[in-house]
This record gives structure tokens, C-alpha cells and sequence, in this order.
């Protein structure tokens, strides 16, 4: 049978196909992308091998189903009907103002679409902007469908990307086709995918870094985008390269995290720069990327990631939803097992170093993503601009957008800590942006709090958060600023609304989790849990349980008492809350 027929055509003949094969799933072949699902079967009715972009995936699949244990709903979702072959069908939903829905707000998820109900009855778009960094034209393009076709603005998030909310049934896929018109993509922004690249912020301007992540971010980026056989992993995958710039990447907290290096003279390898690859990172199952002991010539990352996502997707669970990130896989196989097989994948052994090769990273500034610094190119400045809580207005965009052009290089970079960059400043212009983001009720400055304050969505816009992490958040920032407390070491305070753990609540000096908080009887209201001590990079560390059941409205008050009592018994400002 011919692979060559339209969308339409397929969707026609896989009912076809689908009726007469009524081993459909058991086998684990028709379905999950065109090439396969058209096969036609063999004569002797022995099933035939999966082929085409899919097969790794209908093949591991498979093998589940012969050990007698069941799919993930999402997995079967993906193998019969991929995504990706979806898209003709999501366009007639918009046409129809119907969301997609279910296991059809999975699917639209490969499009970077989230049907929020009930929360909102919205989709909200995830973007993929690569290192994080992207052009003023872009950025107010971005505004301009935010106004468009959403609520008239934008939440900077955690891996230093934008999200648009508040978009219509009849919006969703105009807002996605408004998002490549720009040069941008939402694709494979949500589901069992590889997740936006994040590098450092500071790239290519950064007195310290040891490489400009750049260029790598944006290989793997589009390697990603061009090869379908690359998404519906088991489960989501997140890259970062940190290039030991002044502003942490948090790349020990992804899945790969390549981390530049310097190697010394005398190990048996080139000294210079190298990738240290650390896996496994997933820090709401309290585990930090660990380190392999390989390194990898820069120009190989892209390469050896590429073989990494290969093993995962052959072996990774695709049973247990939460047991399916690359961690578990980590776990139960062993380091050496994996890279084992990534070697067998690559066709090339790995190189090792040893730790003591390694010289030390330079130190990050936990203070450096807030306000004025000085570029590696003289007289040329960055400007880190402070949002509430990641949160811009259309006006605001435009605004940033102007100021970046007229004042700056043209690049607006958002970092992994909710805000963002205006580069390329000259000393000359300083003064007129900060007066200029003061204008649009933003800031250049922010106390050590409010500088080290995230948090997710919350339950204004997801449907998993026990509290309003942003509201409470805010208020913990105002209430310590009001009390005039000021904290003289920098501080992190992570709000998240669930184990999800969008915000990372336990690599915050102070983590908050939400929960409902039993009130009287049988009531409860929003609240949250409360940690203390974690940490990242060269303080990496899990924040462990301090205080639970903390009401939402009493959440402010109990933080100043905390950070009134670090600042009362530490040793000095160097004394984190980890220690
Ligand atoms: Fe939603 Fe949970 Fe993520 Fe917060 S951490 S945005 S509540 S999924």
C-alpha cells in the first residue's frame, strides 16, 4: 500500500485498516505514525517489523506487551493516533471552537497547547526559545498574539521560555501557526518530549563563562525539531548547557546536563574545554543530574544526547507514568550499564576523566540575573530586569522590546529564575533603561528576596495546585520588604502548587509546597508545606520538610520568622540555610 496519501487519507484508511486488524495494539505495529501504520501485512500473517521514524517506539512498546504488562493510557494514546498526525484534526477543532480534550489535550500538547480546564477554560502555549534568548521583534511579535489571541500577556517560566494563557478553542492553533511567522516554534513544548534548551543566559557576553552555550543550544534545538523519531520519549526530557557563566543554569537539575568544564594539563586527556556530562536529574523526585565521570568535545554533545535519548526511548518504562523518567531507568540499570549501551548506540567508546582533571567552575552570583553588570565586551553592560513572578504585560513586552533595540543589542534573555536581560547596554545608556523599566512599572533592583522569589502557575491556572503559589509568593516578598527586614545574602524562596514541582521547591533556601490545610472538621483551605536547606550548583542539596500545614495567609509571617532566625544564629553570610 502507498505511503503517500494527505492527512485526510489516512485518518480514511487507518479506520479502514484498523477494522481488519484486530490485533491492533496487541502487536504494537499500526497506528502510531504514517509510515507504520500502512504497512501492509505480510502473507503469512507473521507481524511485521515496525519501520519508518516510530519503529524504536512501537517496538519497545511491544516488548512491554509480551512481558504481560500494560501501556500507560498516554502510550497507547500516542501509538494510535501520533500527534503529530493529528494536526489536520486539531485545525478542524478550532474551527468548530471545540478544545481538544483528554487524551486529545495530549496530543495537542506535541503542539505546544494545554487545555487548562477547569481551572481556565483556555489553552495556555509553552514556546521553545533555545539558550532562552530571542529578538526584540520576536518578543513583541509574541505580544501581539499574547493580545491577540490570549489575555494580554506572559509568564516567563522556569527553563527561561514563555507561556501565553487564556487562549480560545477557536484561537489555539492560529496562535501556534502566529508563533512560526516569528521564526518560533511551540512544537514538542508539552507531553512525552524533549523540553525546551536551556543554556546560560549570559552567553557570548560573560566575562567568566568558559564556552558560549549559544550555538550548542541551538544545534540540539533544531536537531530535536527536524527528526520525529525524537518525540514521544517515555516520558518528558530536559537538556541544559551551562557554560559557568555568572548566572546558573540549573543544568544539574535536567535530565542531561552538559556542563563546561576546563581540564588540566596531566590526565591523558587535551586539557581545555569540555562538556562534563551529568544524567538523571529530576529534582522533584529529589535527585540532582549526577556526574558520569565522561566528558565530551563540545562539537559531540549534540551527538552523544542524541544516542542518550535513543537508549531512553528503547528502554525507558512506558508503564508507570511516574516511574518512566530517565532517573528510574538510571536506577535500576546502573551508570555504567547505561553508558554501556549509549557507547553501543554511538558506535565510540565515551571518554572519562578523572574528578581532580576537573578544575574547579568559577563561582556563579546568585544576585547576577537582577540589575546592572558588566559584559565581557567593555563599556557594554547587561541590565537584569525584575518581573513579578515572572509575569509581563503585552504593554510591558512591547515596551522591553523597544528599549532592548534602541538601547541595547536587540536580544531580550530569559533566565531560569522568572526574568529577564536586556544586553548590549553601553555605560552611556544605563541610566535611561533603568528609567525607562521604571516607567513601565518594572525594576532594576529588587531585594535579595523578591530577587530569589519563584514560582509556578499556582491555582489561578493549573489544575493540579493546592494554593495560589504566585499570590502567596508575592505576598511573602511584600510582607518581609514591609517588615523591613533585609536579608544580606542572597535568598531563594520556591513556591510550587504540587509535586509536579514546576518551581523546584526543593532547591530553595525556604521550599513551599501546596496542600490543603485541614481547618475545623471537616474544611480545609490553601496552604502550604514548608522546607528549609536546599540548594544547587556547588550547594546542591534537597531542602528537607520543616513545618507542615502552614495556611496560605499565614505563610508570611511564619517566613520572616525563619529568615529572622537564620539571621540571628548563622555564623556569618556565607552560612546558607543548608548548613
Ligand atoms: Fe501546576 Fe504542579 Fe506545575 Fe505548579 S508544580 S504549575 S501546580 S503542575
Amino acid at each position: 500500500m502507498s505511503q503517500d496519501f494527505s492527512p485526510d487519507q489516512k485518518r480514511y484508511l487507518e479506520g479502514f485498516v484498523s477494522g481488519v486488524q484486530a490485533v491492533r495494539g496487541s502487536r504494537g505495529l499500526p497506528g502510531f505514525g504514517g509510515a507504520p501504520a500502512f504497512q501492509t501485512q505480510p502473507a503469512t500473517n507473521a507481524p511485521a517489523a515496525p519501520s519508518g521514524p516510530d519503529a524504536a517506539h512501537l517496538e519497545a512498546m511491544a516488548r512491554f506487551e509480551r512481558e504481560g504488562r500494560k501501556l500507560s493510557p498516554q502510550e497507547i494514546a500516542k501509538r494510535e493516533e501520533h500527534p503529530f498526525d493529528a494536526y489536520a484534526r486539531f485545525k478542524t477543532m478550532a474551527k468548530e471552537n471545540r478544545f481538544a480534550k483528554q487524551l486529545d489535550d495530549f496530543r495537542i500538547r506535541f503542539h505546544g497547547l494545554f487545555y487548562v480546564g477547569p481551572t481556565q477554560d483556555a489553552y495556555m502555549c509553552r514556546l521553545r526559545i533555545h539558550n532562552g534568548i530571542l529578538r526584540a521583534w520576536q518578543f513583541r511579535g509574541v505580544a501581539d498574539l499574547a493580545r491577540q489571541y490570549g489575555g494580554g500577556y506572559s509568564h516567563v517560566t522556569t527553563r527561561a521560555n514563555l507561556q501565553v494563557r487564556e487562549i480560545g478553542a477557536a484561537d489555539g492553533i492560529s496562535f501556534v501557526e502566529g508563533l512560526v511567522d516569528l521564526g518560533l516554534t511551540s512544537k514538542g513544548a508539552g507531553a512525552d518530549n524533549i523540553r525546551n534548551v536551556t543554556g546560560t543566559p549570559t552567553a557570548g557576553i560573560d566575562p567568566q563563562e568558559l564556552v558560549d552555550t549559544r550555538p550548542y543550544a541551538k544545534e540540539w534545538h533544531h536537531h530535536i525539531l527536524n527528526d520525529r523519531s525524537l518525540y514521544g520519549l517515555p516520558r518528558k526530557f530536559n537538556v541544559a548547557f551551562d557554560g559557568a557563566g555568572r548566572i546558573a543554569a540549573l543544568e544539574d537539575t535536567n535530565d542531561i546536563g552538559f556542563q563546561a568544564v576546563e581540564l588540566r594539563d596531566g590526565f591523558g586527556v587535551a586539557p581545555g574545554a569540555w562538556w562534563r556530562l551529568a544524567l538523571g536529574g529530576i529534582t522533584g523526585h529529589k535527585d540532582f543530574a549526577r556526574d558520569t565521570g565522561v566528558i565530551v568535545p563540545l562539537d559531540q554533545a549534540v551527538r552523544v544526547a542524541d544516542a542518550i535519548v535513543r537508549v531512553f526511548i528503547r528502554a525507558g518504562d512506558r508503564t508507570e507514568r511516574t516511574r518512566s523518567r530517565l532517573k528510574y531507568l538510571l536506577d535500576a540499570w546502573g551508570f555504567e550499564k547505561f553508558l554501556e549501551a549509549v557507547e553501543a548506540e554511538l558506535g565510540a567508546e565515551l571518554t572519562r576523566a578523572p574528578a581532580g582533571a576537573v578544575a574547579p567552575r568559577p563561582e556563579s552570583d546568585r544576585m547576577a540575573h537582577i540589575g546592572v553588570h558588566p559584559q565581557r565586551q567593555a563599556g557594554h553592560n547587561w541590565v537584569g530586569v525584575a518581573l513579578p513572578l515572572g509575569r509581563l504585560t503585552c504593554e510591558q513586552m512591547r515596551a522591553l522590546a523597544a528599549i532592548s533595540e534602541e538601547l541595547g543589542d536587540g536580544d531580550i534573555r530569559l533566565t531560569v529564575w522568572q526574568n529577564l536581560l536586556i544586553s548590549g547596554v553601553r555605560d552611556a545608556c544605563v541610566a535611561e533603561v533603568e528609567r525607562r523599566v521604571a516607567e513601565i512599572g518594572l525594576a532594576t533592583s529588587a531585594s535579595n528576596v523578591r530577587a530569589g522569589l519563584v514560582a509556578c502557575t499556582g491555582s489561578r491556572g493549573c489544575k493540579f495546585s493546592a494554593a495560589d503559589t504566585k499570590g502567596y509568593a508575592d505576598q511573602i516578598a511584600t510582607h518581609i520588604d514591609a517588615a523591613g527586614l533585609v536579608v544580606d545574602t542572597p535568598i531563594n524562596i520556591h513556591a510550587t502548587g504540587c509535586h509536579n514541582s514546576c518551581a523546584q521547591h526543593y532547591i530553595g533556601d525556604i521550599g513551599l509546597i501546596g496542600a490543603r490545610v485541614p481547618v475545623g472538621e471537616d474544611d480545609t483551605v490553601e496552604g502550604f508545606h514548608l522546607l528549609v536547606g536546599g540548594g544547587f550548583g556547588g550547594d546542591a542539596s534537597i531542602a528537607r520538610e520543616l513545618v507542615r500545614d502552614v495556611k496560605g495567609e499565614d505563610c508570611a509571617a511564619v517566613v520572616e520568622k525563619m529568615l529572622r532566625g537564620y539571621l540571628a544564629r548563622r555564623s556569618g553570610p556565607e552560612e546558607t540555610f543548608a548548613a
